[in-house]
């Protein structure tokens, strides 16, 4: 971070100069990432000014809103500062304002937009009393070995486990946080804490509980809470994407929190049913749940092999999925058609066209078939059977559900990211796109009508996102002892998502996901980032000169992935660049979905 001093024109006020504390301002200004320093004026009015306090000063003739971000500077000699024109809110705490620092860096982003997401709204002008250093008392269940020792660690539950009791071993060590992949689920075990006699506070908007002690809970910035003596960070659900920010920076809590845990010297659990492959390269700590639990813990996962036979007008509901939706209780299916999403099998096999390797769908174009990710391209051939008949899959969620309601004899609701809230869910069964995955609570059966659209799409963590899909509808429908059951239609039964599912075995994807992305020079074990917008050319031009990344793209949508060693070094590479004067571009490292 390079700083420079605010100037001041004419005479200069305030005490004589050796008397002012001189702080250090970031001010919140799109498209500037660099700090200035000012004097505190004697008889400056509001909290007490401190590092993440949040002022107003003066920049380049304009008032704005900032953070200090460093007190009792030394400003370069001979030069006239200005004032501090107003002190707004008391903000985060020092470590906090580092480990925001630290995100804008590794992200490529702006520091005061990190901030702007540890800080309070509205603003705050007193903090409560600190609390007593015990927040929780009672029996710990033998949890607490699992904050023994530093660093991150990955705890491995299945879906259907209760992780109440490890909030509550975080409790009995002091003040802690816990992110969760959304406000509902932290909602939940904040009432439950508290009613168990711990202090909880939701985050953002009991922004200044975190001062009390107690737990501080919230989706994906609460990571950024501030709370003095923090004894344990714990993330719920490691491995949902929920948790990655969604514009520059885009920050992951995960990774956030093993950073915040190693600065603070705590230990920080990792909680996941099928541990990501970022959080398995970041620690070989991996606790293991009693096997016989784990697999009582997920529910019956069954693979319907569509490639036999094509039952019914659309190939979409076969035979026995039919069958168990009869059976009755609340279900849910799941259609995900997005974007181009179109899916070509063989005619004569049933096999899908897919590329070489087998892990991405193939689409047609003018010449023949295309993989969008790879590039790869050959003419249009099955390579199971060498027929040269395709039939195109597709269909809407509209279609999908009137032919169901046929079949079922019954009406059939409708869901897509667009229906309302609440709307179409008063049917026993659903058809929807994956938005319904999060608003539906609780079903009998999930059913996913076309896996393989997730499972095989031009990404490269498809298959990762894929198993993310199956947790959640594992969670909905709860463990395998309560009936619960999610149906799984594809045409590559054996894939390695499809395997450690249906035996309620991660490792089965972990293993090999890992060994391929090593393979690929992809994430977790390189840096990646995603550059896109009108001027992305221009952008990146100067990076194909640099040893330390390489520049890939254009894509079909003008975007260009930008790759090196880790991601620190493309963040770099990235940061140092000039804007263009026109045109637009978006930077984003470790893109969820590149
Ligand atoms: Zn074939």
């Amino acid at each position: 971070m390079r700083t420079r001093t605010g100037r001041v024109e004419g005479e200069q006020k305030g005490p004589r100069r050796e008397e002012r504390r001189v702080v250090r301002v970031l001010p919140d200004v799109s498209g500037l990432n660099k700090a200035f320093d000012y004097f505190v004026p004697a008889d400056l009015s509001g909290p007490p000014i401190s590092v993440g306090s949040l002022v107003r000063v003066q920049l380049h003739g304009r008032r704005t809103a900032g953070w200090v971000v460093a007190v009792d500077v030394e400003p370069p000699e001979g030069v006239k500062l200005e004032p501090i024109l107003k002190s707004s809110s008391i903000g985060p705490t020092d470590d906090v304002v580092e480990l925001a620092q630290w995100v804008a860096v590794q992200w490529a982003g702006r520091w005061a937009a990190v901030l702007k997401t540890a800080s309070p709204d509205p603003f705050v002008r007193s903090l409560p009393r600190s609390a007593p250093a015990v927040v929780a008392t009672g029996p710990s269940d033998g949890l607490d070995v699992l904050f023994d020792g530093l660093g991150p660690r990955v705890v491995r539950s299945a879906p259907g486990t209760d992780r109440f009791e490890i909030l509550r071993a975080a409790a009995l060590r002091g003040p802690a946080i816990v992110v969760a992949p959304d406000q509902k689920t932290a909602a939940a075990f904040a009432g439950r804490l508290s009613r168990a006699g711990v202090r909880t506070h939701r985050y953002p908007n009991q922004w200044a509980g975190g001062f009390e002690g107690g737990v501080v809970l919230g989706a994906r910035s609460a990571v950024f809470a501030s709370v003095p003596g923090l004894a344990s960070i714990v993330v719920l659900d490691e491995h949902d994407d929920s948790l990655a920010n969604e514009r520059n920076p885009n920050w992951h809590a995960r990774d956030v929190a093993v950073e915040r845990a190693r600065r603070a010297k705590i230990p920080c659990l990792l909680v996941s049913a099928s541990p990501s492959p970022a959080a398995l390269v970041m620690t070989e700590d991996v606790r293991l749940p009693d096997r016989t639990a784990e697999r009582a813990g997920w529910p019956v996962v069954q693979i319907i092999d569509q490639r036999d036979g094509d039952p019914g007008r659309t190939g979409l509901f076969s035979g026995s999925l039919v069958r168990r939706l009869r059976e009755g209780g609340r279900a849910v299916c799941i259609l995900n058609r997005k974007g181009r999403a179109v899916m070509l099998a063989c005619a004569t096999c049933g096999e899908l066209v897919r590329s070489s390797t087998g892990d991405e769908l193939m689409i047609e174009d003018d010449s023949g078939l295309v993989a969008i990710r790879s590039g790869e391209t050959r003419p249009r051939i099955c390579l199971a059977c060498s027929g040269t008949k395709l039939k195109r899959l597709r269909l809407g969620v509209s279609r999908a559900a009137e032919e169901l309601s046929t079949l079922l004899r019954e009406p059939v609701g409708e869901v897509t990211g667009t229906t309302g809230a609440g709307e179409g869910l008063d049917h026993r069964v659903i058809v929807g796109t994956e938005a319904l995955l999060h608003r539906v609570g609780a079903a009998t059966t999930v059913v996913f009508l076309d896996f393989d659209n997730e499972l095989l799409a031009p990404r490269y963590r498809a298959a990762e996102q894929a198993m993310t899909l199956l947790l959640r509808a594992a969670s909905i429908v709860g463990p395998r002892a309560g009936g619960g059951r999610v149906l799984v239609q594809t045409r590559v039964p054996d894939h390695r998502v499809l395997r450690a599912a249906s035996r309620a075995q991660p490792e089965f994807f972990s293993t090999e996901e890992l060994a391929l992305r090593e393979l690929g020079e992809l994430p977790p074990y390189r840096g990646l980032a995603m550059v896109s917008g009108t001027a992305a050319e221009a952008f990146v031009e100067p990076l194909h000169s640099r040893l330390e990344v390489d520049v890939l793209g254009p894509d079909r949508d003008g975007r260009f992935l930008v790759k090196g060693a880790d991601r620190g070094t493309v963040a770099a590479a990235l940061s140092g660049l000039p804007r263009p004067k026109e045109g637009r571009v978006s930077v984003a490292v470790d893109p969820p979905r590149a």
